[in-house]
């Protein structure tokens, strides 16, 4: 099937050209000119609205839902491409509490996969509707080198060279939680440099403890054989309500990421524009992070929070916690009230910080933070270039996604056509999963794959693999 895109305002990953023609065939883009004539193909009206590469979303954990989810989340947003295996939690075994709660969130019946080679292999064979790149999670690679007696390091090393991006840490969830000290990753972040690859992290403290949980981090590059490591900062958040410093620590944050680039290090962080986390119920020491405390928790499935459950049943917030964790003992709840809306915007704005949704199904987050940062933009008259870069070619290039997050002549057609003047999220932490505004069409790999109708039309994405010829 060809598109013919005609009069759109085209962003193609690194400028807008006003007015002009895109066409689709064959998968690609095969032209971008004024006034394209042909005839057989879908003509579709662009006037006054902005073709953009799809949004590349570096910070999902869709590992299983996108095999079994509805995935609509992810179009309606302009999501082509996704990455994977976040947080230290990637595909690789079933039957571990710590991998379920985080990517088998709907109690899927997934293949009971003892490696992460049997999970690679798998994703490879499902039918995709985004494209889908992954990230090693360090908990499945030290449960894998637990279970086998294989190196740690020999493991990471044969999972880059089958395609993997790099490895993420979650330094709160499962093995992750034993890392304390920089020397704890640096065979695996050497291994990593040598690569070219990341180390992306969701670090141990992201409260008065944050500057210090980044600097684990950056002092790897005090260490040999570490040059080619790019560092990058999970879902950069501050909750404030038990930092007595206040700003001050997320100051320090950005000070310590602008040495590292000013010492010619690659280092990046990304960032959902909501002021509410959300992780496991059972996440020690949360809710003194919250505003709160428990009060404005809300935990997956129930529609009141852990104050108005308390309030309702006369029970002590820390009964009802308990109660719902007997239940099920890794369960997603939303934190509200635990970042300030400025420190995120902040974040948002900064050069070296790009968007990603880290959506989970509880949370607005994920169906809303594309459309809800490029609204934003307009409201705030902000450089729309700018932003839209932030959720393509930045993040495309951070990853070394060959292709995505840009629209040239012979590139996969991965596109999203959205109204820059009704764009908006619509998502809220009261009804979490409604679709945004102004998103029109998206296709993935030059299929048209969700449009007004709001559906997703099929899977046409595939697994992308780092290209291992550095
Ligand atoms: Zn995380």
């Amino acid at each position: 099937m060809e598109y013919l895109i005609k009069n759109t305002d085209l962003f193609d990953g690194y400028q807008i050209i006003p007015d002009t023609d895109v066409l689709v065939s064959n998968n690609l883009v095969t032209k971008i000119e004024k006034d394209i004539k042909l005839t057989d193909e879908v003509v579709i009206d662009g006037t006054g609205l902005i073709l953009s590469p799809g949004f590349v979303d570096i910070h999902t954990h869709t590992d299983v839902s996108l095999v079994f989810d509805d995935n609509s989340n992810l179009l309606s947003q302009g999501v082509t491409t996704v990455v994977g295996g976040n947080c230290g939690i990637s595909g690789g075994f079933n039957n571990d509490p710590v991998v379920d709660g985080v990517i088998n969130f709907g109690h899927w019946d997934i293949p009971k996969w003892q490696s992460l080679h049997e999970y690679w292999d798998w994703i490879q064979s499902q039918p995709l509707p985004v494209n889908y790149a992954s990230l090693i999670g360090y908990h499945t690679l030290i449960e894998e080198s637990q279970k086998t007696g294989k190196s740690a390091t020999s493991l990471l090393q044969d999972y880059l060279s089958q395609g993997y991006f790099g490895l993420s840490t979650g330094m709160v969830y499962g093995w992750g939680k034993k890392i304390q000290e920089t020397k704890d990753i640096l065979e695996l972040a050497q291994v990593l440099s040598s690569n070219k690859s990341l180390l992306t992290s969701h670090v141990k403290n992201q409260s008065s403890g944050l500057f210090d949980a980044v600097k684990l981090l950056t002092d790897l590059w005090d260490n040999p054989n570490t040059s080619n490591l790019h560092i990058q900062i999970s879902h950069l958040k501050h909750m404030f309500a038990d930092d007595p410093k206040g700003h001050e620590t997320l100051k320090k944050v950005f000070d310590l990421v602008e040495d590292s680039l000013a010492k010619n290090h690659s280092m990046a962080v990304d960032v959902y524009p909501y002021t509410a986390g959300s992780t496991s119920l059972d996440l020690p020491g949360r809710q003194k992070q919250c505003l709160n405390g428990w009060f404005d928790v809300f935990p997956f499935g129930y529609s009141d929070s852990i104050g108005t459950i308390s309030q309702k049943t006369g029970k002590s917030e820390d009964e009802v916690v308990q109660e719902i964790l007997r239940k099920n003992s890794s369960l997603l709840a939303v934190y509200q009230n635990t970042c300030r809306e400025e420190d995120v915007w902040e974040i948002v704005a900064k050069s070296y910080a790009v968007i990603a949704s880290d959506g989970l199904p509880t949370h607005p987050r994920n169906w809303g933070t594309f459309p809800k940062v490029i609204k934003y933009a307009q409201d705030n008259n902000l450089d729309l270039v700018q932003y839209l870069s932030k959720m393509t070619s930045i993040p495309s290039k951070i990853f070394g996604l060959t292709g995505h997050g840009e629209i040239k002549v012979g590139l996969s057609a991965n596109l999203v056509l959205f109204d820059p003047k009704t764009i908006q999220d619509n998502a809220t932490y009261e009804i979490p999963n409604l679709p945004s505004a102004g998103i029109q069409k998206v296709w993935v790999d030059g299929n048209l794959a969700f449009d007004e109708s709001r559906k997703v039309l099929g899977k046409f994405g595939k697994v992308v693999k780092k290209s291992t010829s550095l």
